[in-house]
């Protein structure tokens, strides 16, 4: 099956899975995750009309962004672990972070995309390790309060929700993780303050739907398996 044949696959089961909760497709964005993945992979996606793309290593965003740079609509959104330091290219490159994840990268980022003069402020989220797995990233959810607060106080910078990475163990797991980062964003003002929860992935995407998700990263379904 083609990148687009998929990708018209994808986007069924995201609207299928929203309507069946009672919520509206256009409310789910779907982010096409690319890692790994050629730029020409990335140009079947976006002329199948598909714009929003997410990728997890900077160096990787940074070179996919230049290969695609003549798509001047195509939307990256960064989604795995962001070191300090490569907080002025994601700056820069990309439209969105989903894994804000400390205090001093808030605040380098915030810096950083001050630097880059951008037209509108850059849409962020706080991971969350709400599962308390610990080799895994993502804030615990008791200095939720704090990092949101740093991300606040960078008007570059503009907090759009929660993201998290449930356990790889089984679908109740994830079920769980998805609900404990539903009810922190409840415990943290709600959808006023954090209207988006990016989570949920190509194997349990409607899992995450059914539990409030407003972002889901799909890469394997829309791509294929990763060598
Ligand atoms: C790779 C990745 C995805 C996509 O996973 P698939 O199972 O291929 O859909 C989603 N989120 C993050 C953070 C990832 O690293």
């Amino acid at each position: 099956m083609s990148v687009g044949q998929r990708l018209v696959e994808v986007r069924g089961r995201v609207a299928r899975a929203a309507i069946q909760c009672g919520r509206k497709p256009e409310d789910v964005e779907l982010v096409a995750v690319s890692k790994t993945k050629s730029p020409d992979a990335v140009r079947a996606a976006y002329a199948a009309g598909h714009r929003s793309f997410g990728e997890n290593y900077a160096q990787e965003l940074v070179a996919k962004a230049a290969a695609l740079a003549d798509l001047s609509d195509l939307r990256w959104h960064f989604i795995g672990h962001l070191q300090t330091n490569k907080a002025k290219v994601i700056a820069k490159h990309a439209y969105a972070v989903h894994t804000v994840d400390s205090v001093s990268l808030a605040r380098e980022l915030g810096k950083r995309v001050a630097a880059e003069l951008r037209r509108e402020s850059m849409p962020v989220l706080v991971e969350v390790n709400v599962s308390g797995e610990l080799q895994k990233s993502g804030v615990e959810p008791k200095e939720l309060g704090e990092i949101l607060e740093a991300v606040r106080a960078q008007p570059s910078l503009r907090v759009r929700g929660l993201m998290t990475v449930p356990p790889a163990t089984d679908l109740a797991d994830a079920r769980r993780a998805f609900e404990a980062l539903a009810d922190l964003r409840d415990a943290h003002g709600g959808r006023e303050a954090l209207p988006d929860l990016s989570m949920g992935m190509s194997g349990d995407l409607e899992i995450a739907i059914a539990c409030g998700a407003t972002m889901v990263r799909v890469g394997t379904a829309i791509f294929g398996e990763r060598l």
